[in-house]
């Protein structure tokens, strides 16, 4: 039996000396104000035992990670129909990218892209006022985390709905392709405030344990989706879930993992653990330097890869 928080405890020290690498997201003004100086990862296991170290208690912005559970969302309400608006193909281009998004006319190559995560928000709204679309994420969250004191960052939603001139392209464009049902406001407005979702490790790691366990929470009982479903989720992480990183994730780290420009990075060691790692210096993908050397680290000391150990 590996010893999970030594494991922990010497990934920590050795990372110590390097933590303030890569760069903090700065196209979002109010992410550019985070102290790059801080590091957190925190391991859930299926059994219910949590181990944590550095900055795992520390709410952070969860950007893209969001997609997962929007995406879980919209797959609960419309199923396999769900990929009539959105691909399940690596998109080997930048997260915000629109040439792809011409040439495939406004069907965006997957649900993590930030084109296919607008489509999947857009779903999500289907009957609802953006408002009421917000509140069932941000429920659907706490259920998840069994935490009532998950929030959304309102100064990081607004900061963005100034900034975002990119995914507002991105959401014209799919729009003049009809693969929008909601006027281009709604959609980003909910799409921001999704992204605005502000966790600690240990928060998202507990969210996020249904992928590993498949697809019920074992601490709360709670069943999410079949175990088909999670099965799938994780296999569109694995694929798509680090922009054109993935491949090079699942090279070095071999998880299903999922990245945001905040610095967090949620993986999934199916059958054993969901994972989560914080640091917000990035590299030049977008994605958390650190945490994705954590990951590999806590990868290669466990043998928890899914292409073997
Ligand atoms: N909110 C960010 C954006 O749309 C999310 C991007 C990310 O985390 N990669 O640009």
């Amino acid at each position: 039996m590996t010893d999970l928080q030594a494991v922990l405890d010497s990934i920590h020290k050795e990372l110590t000396p390097r933590i303030g690498e890569g760069k903090v997201a700065d196209y979002i003004p109010e992410l550019a104000k985070i102290d790059a100086n801080q590091f957190g990862l925190s391991v859930v296991t299926v059994d219910g035992k949590v181990y944590s170290v550095g900055h795992a208690d520390v709410p952070f912005s969860i950007q893209s990670i969001s997609k997962v559970f929007m995406l879980t969302l919209a797959l609960g309400k419309v199923g396999e129909g769900l990929w009539k608006r959105v691909g399940r193909e690596p998109s080997g281009s930048a997260f915000n990218s629109i040439v792809q998004l011409e040439h495939e006319q406004g069907i965006p190559r997957n649900p993590f892209i930030n084109a296919g995560a607008i489509a999947v928000t857009d779903v999500v709204m289907a009957g609802h006022a953006p408002r009421e679309a917000i509140g069932e994420l941000l429920r659907f969250v706490r259920y998840l985390a069994d935490d009532e004191s998950v929030t959304i960052d309102d100064r990081v939603a607004k900061s963005e709905t100034q900034t975002g001139y990119r995914n507002f392209a991105l959401a014209n464009f799919m729009r003049a392709y009809r693969n929008l049902d909601h006027p281009v406001d709604h959609v980003l407005g909910v799409y921001f405030h999704q992204c605005a979702l502000s966790m600690t490790c240990e928060q998202l790691a507990r969210a996020g344990l249904f992928l590993a366990a498949r697809g019920s929470n074992p601490m709360t009982g709670h069943s999410v989706v079949s175990p088909k479903r999670a099965r799938r989720i994780n296999a569109l992480m694995l694929t798509c879930g680090h922009y054109d990183g993935s491949g090079d994730f699942a090279y070095h780290v071999g998880l299903p993992g999922k990245s945001g420009v905040g610095g967090g990075i949620f993986a999934v060691a199916p059958g054993i653990a969901s994972i989560a790692a914080w640091s917000p210096g990035l590299n030049e993908v977008g994605n958390s330097q650190l945490g994705a050397v954590a990951l590999e680290m806590l990868a290669a000391r466990t043998g928890w890869s899914v292409f073997g150990d």
